[in-house]
This record gives C-alpha cells, sequence and structure tokens, in this order.
C-alpha cells in the first residue's frame, strides 16, 4: 500500500518529534516512522540540560507548558578541582542566558502528546525501514509497519532523524560523505539515586582518579557519572564502590557532601566526537544524533538536534510557503557552523576535566593550569558560560 505525505520523518527522538511539531504549526504534512513503541521512546534516559534556546523554541511552539512547571532553572555550574568548588555565573556571563534542568523523556512525552493529540500520525514500531530515490524529487521510504505489513510512503522529502545507529545516514552512498570521529579512551558510568538533591547546581570535577559530574532530574531523583573504562561492565560497579569512589572524586575541603540514597539505574555510556558532511543528499536531510554526536560533557547532543531540526524547519517552510529552495539548499552549511562549535566546546570541556591514558603529571598541571584561567579570567569563563547556556539560534 502507498500512502503519500509532504515529509517523511525517519526516527521519533527529540528530532524527529520537533520537526513533526513545527511543520505542523506550518501546516506542513509530515509522517513519522518509529522502530520502537511510544511506552519506549517515553521512557528511554538520556539528556536532561536544555540550553536557553531549546527552552524557547518549545516554549515558541506551545510545548513548553509542563517544562515550565516541572523544570529547573539553573543560573551557574560548578566546577570542582584541587579540592575546591569554583562556580561559573552562566547568566552573569552570557548576557542573561541561562539552562533547563528537564529531562529528554520528558520533552519526548510532550512532544508525542502534542502531535497524537493533533490527530498527526506517529507509526510507532515499523521495521526493515529503506529509504529510496533520494537523489530525485520523489523519494519514497519503504518499511513493515506495526502489523508487518508492506507499506511504502511518498513524499517531497525525507528527514533522517534516526540517531546514529538508524539508516538514513548509511543510505548516503559512501563517496557523497565525509565522516569525521574521534573515539575518547574512556567512558561515563551513570547512575540514577532516589535522594534529595545534594547541590543547587551541576558539579564538574577533575579528579587525578577521573572525571565525576553531579546532576539532577528532580526534587527526589538525583543523575550521577564517573568516568570509568570504555569496555567496563556495569556487574564490576556493586553500589558501595560507587559511592565510595563518587566520594573520593567529589571531596573537598569546604564540608560539602554527596548526599547517598538507592541507586536504581545503573548504565555505561560511550564517549564519542562525530560529524557527518554535508547533511544533506539530495531530498534526504539529516537532524540530530544521525548527523552528529557529542560527548556529553558540554550537555550538547540534545540541544544540536534541536537546533538543526529549527534550521529544517524554517528551511521547509520557506519551501512549501514561498516556493524558495535556497534555505534548503544551505541547509548542510548553516547547520554545520553551529555543529562544529558545539564540536569544539565538548571536546575541549571533555579534554580538560577527563583523565586520559596517557596522561603524564605534565599534562595533568596542564588541565589544572587550563581551569585556573578559566575560573579566574572573566574573558575565558565568559567563553564557558555562552558555550554552554547556548549561543542564540541562527
Ligand atoms: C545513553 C545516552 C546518554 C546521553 N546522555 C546525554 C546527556 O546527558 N546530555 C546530552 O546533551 N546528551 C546526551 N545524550 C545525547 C542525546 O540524548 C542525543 O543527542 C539526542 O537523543 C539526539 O536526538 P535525536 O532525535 O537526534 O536521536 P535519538 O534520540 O537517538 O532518536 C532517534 C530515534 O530514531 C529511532 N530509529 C532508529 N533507527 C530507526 C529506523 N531505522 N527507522 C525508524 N526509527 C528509527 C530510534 O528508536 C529513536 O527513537 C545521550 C545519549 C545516549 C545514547
Amino acid at each position: 500500500m502507498i500512502n503519500r505525505t509532504q515529509v517523511g520523518i525517519v526516527g521519533a527522538g527529540p528530532a524527529g518529534l520537533l520537526l513533526a511539531h513545527l511543520l505542523q504549526l506550518e501546516d506542513i504534512e509530515s509522517v513519522v516512522l518509529e522502530t520502537r513503541s511510544r511506552e519506549e521512546i517515553e521512557a528511554t534516559l538520556r539528556a536532561g540540560v536544555l540550553e536557553q534556546g531549546t527552552v524557547d523554541v518549545l516554549n515558541e511552539s506551545g510545548v513548553g507548558e509542563r517544562m515550565m512547571r516541572e523544570g529547573f532553572v539553573h543560573h551557574g555550574i560548578v566546577l570542582r578541582f584541587a579540592g575546591r568548588s569554583h562556580r561559573i555565573d552562566l547568566t552573569g556571563l552570557s548576557g542573561g542566558r541561562s539552562i533547563m534542568v528537564y529531562a529528554q523523556h520528558e520533552v519526548i512525552k510532550d512532544l508525542a502528546k502534542a502531535r497524537l493529540d493533533a490527530g498527526a500520525p506517529i507509526e510507532f514500531g515499523v521495521k526493515d525501514v529503506t529509504l529510496l530515490d533520494l537523489d530525485t524529487a520523489a523519494p519514497r521510504i519503504r518499511y513493515r509497519d506495526g502489523a508487518g505489513a508492506l507499506r511504502e510512503l511518498a513524499c517531497d522529502y525525507v528527514a533522517g532523524c534516526d540517531g546514529f545507529h538508524g539508516v538514513s545516514r548509511p543510505t548516503i552512498p559512501s563517496r557523497r560523505r565525509t565522516e569525521f570521529t574521534r573515539v575518547y579512551p574512556f567512558g561515563w558510568f551513570g547512575i540514577l539515586v532516589e535522594a534529595p538533591p545534594a547541590t543547587d547546581e551541576l558539579i564538574y570535577a577533575h579528579h587525578e582518579r577521573g572525571f565525576a559530574l553531579v546532576s539532577t532530574r528532580s526534587p527526589s531523583i538525583q543523575r550521577l557519572y564517573l568516568q570509568c573504562e570504555p569496555e567496563d561492565q556495569v556487574a564490576n560497579w556493586p553500589d558501595a564502590r560507587i559511592w565510595q569512589e563518587l566520594h573520593t572524586r567529589l571531596a573537598t575541603g569546604d564540608g560539602w557532601r554527596l548526599t547517598e540514597g538507592r541507586i536504581f539505574q545503573k548504565g555505561i555510556v560511550a564517549m564519542r566526537s562525530f560529524v557527518v558532511e554535508p547533511m544533506q543528499y539530495g531530498h534526504l536531510f539529516l537532524a540530530g544524533d544521525a548527523a552528529h554526536i557529542v560527548p556529553p560533557t558540554g550537555a550538547k547532543g540534545l540541544n544540536l538536534a534541536v537546533a538543526d531540526v529549527r534550521v529544517l524547519a524554517r528551511a521547509l517552510t520557506a519551501f512549501y510557503r514561498d516556493k524558495r529552495s535556497d534555505l534548503l539548499e544551505q541547509y548542510s552549511t548553516t547547520a554545520l557552523r553551529r555543529v562544529w562549535r558545539a564540536e569544539h566546546f565538548s571536546w575541549w570541556m571533555t579534554s580538560m576535566l577527563h583523565r586520559f591514558h596517557d596522561d603524564t603529571p605534565f599534562h595533568h598541571r596542564l588541565q589544572l593550569a587550563e581551569l585556573d584561567y578559566v575560573t579566574r579570567s572573566r574573558a575565558k569563563a565568559t567563553t564557558l558560560a555562552e558555550n554552554y547556556a547556548g549561543l542564540p539560534l541562527d
């Protein structure tokens, strides 16, 4: 069976769902195809820091109400090194911008609800998605629906929002794409804990045993991370070892103490930087993790997905409303400018805060000198603040 839509969207992550929502506001039709179920996408725990531009996009497009009610605005972060804490005043240094702590799966719930309430389609549980004729004006998406029936979706454009392991990027012929990759020699061991917040602001800790991060999700759930070996296993980390390591890496002379609680989720995140260029091929446009990955140290992954989609939605709107294709032609160039800025920031934060295998005492001293400079120099702190709170969207 063949259906038709204007924009076929592959993937119902933040990129795919937000794109569908922004297009719907402009009366542009789309169909979203997702391999997983609604319950699964709404239960996947990932990012939690929304930069100012992301908050603005969600509010301006009418899906920010719950975020404004339940999320937490933070005006600073803490860098902790050599046993001392140093606050970076994000708002003061970035011209009044701030961040919102609101979990990615809550954003997903808000976007999925907005779309389904509007009666617009998300096809969950699809399989065998294949993108066809992307280099023509009549691309198609072939797939099996949730019941196993073979279907085809004819569209004007395809948005590849299917994450790093999706089918969209590999469908671009290899001679027409260039990939840039850096894999870091460590991972993040993450836990979710039932406990009140131990701190009002996120703590990024540099320690000779490795990086640690104290983050939060809600007044009763905290998110903590520890740098670990890339091939490490969850089974290697009984609760007592996790707490001991966190206490060691977060120790200060100022009396602050981490609040312990029941650990109810453990997982390991790989650390990678990745970009594909260009982010478009024929009538296919890549957005979000399908096109780029950043290590989570800069909290940029979800925010970059939102920024891509905003550029793409504007370009598609210009095409359908004003018959202008110039913004679509420039999509990759426009999006990549922000992508590479965020890649650099995420790499810089990662390099400054983590222990590397080939670390020497010399390298360790260089990191401390960099951290000292960031916390003493207004110019350097401003660089961190404006990147972390998020540069204005184009
Ligand atoms: C474990 C983990 C922890 C993270 N933590 C942080 C963090 O703390 N801070 C931060 O900023 N970022 C973090 N990130 C990154 C952030 O979550 C991503 O950048 C963000 O999810 C990107 O959104 P997306 O929509 O591009 O891709 P995704 O969220 O990956 O969504 C892609 C969707 O496409 C679907 N899909 C895949 N293949 C197909 C197919 N063939 N057909 C149809 N659908 C398909 C997937 O099921 C998925 O729902 C983390 C990522 C991971 C994996």
